[in-house]
């Protein structure tokens, strides 16, 4: 590398060779430190940002990495501020087949800020790792994360510093985000907030398998349901299907945290840091219910610090308590089952394409039902054991499909359907054929033939759902291939209560 010419001068005239061999160098030294100082990455500090701020801090990350951020608003607060989020991940800029989408968002009550703070700093990390540390990288090069630091811009801007309180927690009309998404129980006299509407178009249009939604004023992890099942008000332990999926996910934040697993009292203590929603005490128009239910994916609530609105100077102590559990708990999108989704082409026997809207269920937890995307995708996370995959659409014999999960990995299991004799849209019926089930199976590749026969086989395996809707399935061809990736790595009851 050359002194630029412009520079030459500032040596002298070189009379004295060795002084202007040193200036030269001394100067080269200097434009080196100058030109890395400039482009270096800028830093979060730990400070509050205000909305300015906010969205200046994410174009810088979109500026510095343009790679592998994306950035974009889901809509706008009642107020006209704009609700953005960051992508970060090798697919940042679009979907990727396979590759999940999973999700933070934070200060959804304008007065629990420390998350708002958290996500900025989690997002400094990732991009700073990328490259550098393997696991976060394989996890960013097979993920697509988005952050939202705030759900609740106007609630922010009049929030008051005070670790208690209420100041703020609404949105700019006063309504609570948390109780306004749809829900049966659901008071239907206040109406769908539009930060709510932007929420929910945003995961209808995106296919999140794992979600977080960021609180403060605890530390706990709460996980669906938010209210029990016919009985709104009954204040109990709601298991969800994936209630197993659901402790193992909230258990791995809390284990990760540096102290929310010794049950640290806040304003209640809990057993590992962890509760059911409706044991704690009961939720309508929560996030995390309306999100398992409706968007083939899970969520749960964190509440990340004891104190909602910290002072500035505790900012890093509380991201140093949360960054390994913010890490640990989005690495577990890669555990369970993923897969593609074929169906029978209507005009050519032996070709199949992808299908969209097929109904994913893992029999012996219905009752939630996941969908494959546009792209003939499903995912679904699962605790290592065995399982029976059911799928089904109107166009397609119902297929069912057993499968194994192992730890540290996610099973790949693709499906074809056949289409189902006579008229579309209906199900192959009693009578209809088993068939032949092939399986390959696992690294090693063992092919084995099972037959199964009529409604022994389905009393067999439990499946009720099949007795009760006289439905048969056919079991067909399938492909288990293992293992996408392996990656390891690295509050207030009573009155109180609402206001977490
Ligand atoms: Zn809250």
């Amino acid at each position: 590398m050359k002194l630029p010419s412009v520079l030459v001068p500032l040596c002298g005239d070189g009379s004295a060779k060795y002084a202007y061999m040193a200036c030269q160098m001394l100067l080269l030294w200097l434009l080196l430190v100058f030109t890395f100082t400039a482009v270096s990455v800028r830093g979060v500090e730990f400070r509050y940002h205000n909305q300015f701020a906010l969205e200046e801090t994410l174009r810088n990350f979109t500026k510095d990495y343009p790679g592998i951020t994306s950035m974009y608003s889901v809509g706008k607060s009642v107020l006209g501020q704009e609700m953005w989020v960051l992508v970060l991940g090798k697919h940042a800029a679009r979907p990727a087949l396979l590759v999940p989408n999973v999700k933070y968002i934070a200060n959804m009550h304008g007065n629990e800020v420390v998350g708002r703070e958290l996500l900025l700093h989690l997002a400094q990390y990732y991009l700073s790792q990328y490259g550098k540390n393997v696991t976060l990288t394989r996890f960013l090069q097979a993920t697509r994360v988005h952050l939202m630091p705030t759900m609740n811009p106007d609630g922010f801007s009049n929030a008051e510093q005070a670790c208690h309180g209420v100041t703020g927690r609404g949105n700019a009309l006063g309504y609570d985000l948390n109780r306004n998404f749809p829900d049966n129980a659901r008071d239907d006299s206040n109406p769908q907030q539009p930060e709510v509407t932007n929420v929910i178009n945003w995961i209808q249009e995106t296919n999140f398998l794992l979600s977080a939604n960021l609180h403060g004023g605890a530390l706990v992890v709460n996980y669906p349901f938010d209210s029990y099942p016919g009985d709104a008000s009954l204040q109990e332990y709601a298991a969800s299907p994936d209630d197993d999926v659901f402790r193992h996910l909230a258990l791995t934040y809390s284990r990760s945290h540096r102290n929310m697993y010794k049950g640290v009292n806040c304003v209640a203590s809990f057993e590992q840091g962890i509760t059911n929603g409706a044991e704690w005490y009961p939720v309508q128009g929560g996030m995390q219910d309306y999100m398992y239910r409706n968007s083939s994916g899970y969520e749960v609530l964190i509440e990340i610090s004891c104190c909602k609105y910290p002072r500035q100077d505790q900012l890093q102590g509380l991201w140093e308590d949360n960054r390994d559990a913010l890490i640990n708990f989005l690495l577990e999108a890669h555990m369970g089952v993923k897969g593609l989704i074929y169906g029978q082409s209507s005009k050519v026997s032996d070709v199949f394409d992808i299908v969209g809207g097929a109904v994913i269920q893992v029999m012996g937890r219905e009752g939630i039902q996941f969908r494959s995307t546009a792209l003939g995708e499903y995912y679904k996370l699962l605790l290592p054991g065995t399982y029976t995959l059911l799928v089904s659409h109107p166009d397609f014999v119902l297929t069912t499909v057993p499968f194994e999960v192992t730890a540290g990995r996610v099973s790949r299991l693709d499906v074809k359907l056949m289409r189902s004799s006579g008229s579309s849209g209906r199900m192959q019926g009693p009578g209809g054929d088993w068939g032949q089930e092939r399986r390959t199976g696992g690294a090693a590749g063992e092919e084995k033939e099972k037959s199964l026969s009529g409604s022994n086989s389905a009393a067999t395996l439990g499946f009720k759902f099949l007795h009760q809707l006289w439905f048969l399935p056919q079991i067909i061809s399938v492909m288990v291939t293992s293992t996408v990736i392996s990656l390891s790595v690295l509050g207030c009851k009573s009155d109180l209560l609402n206001f977490l």
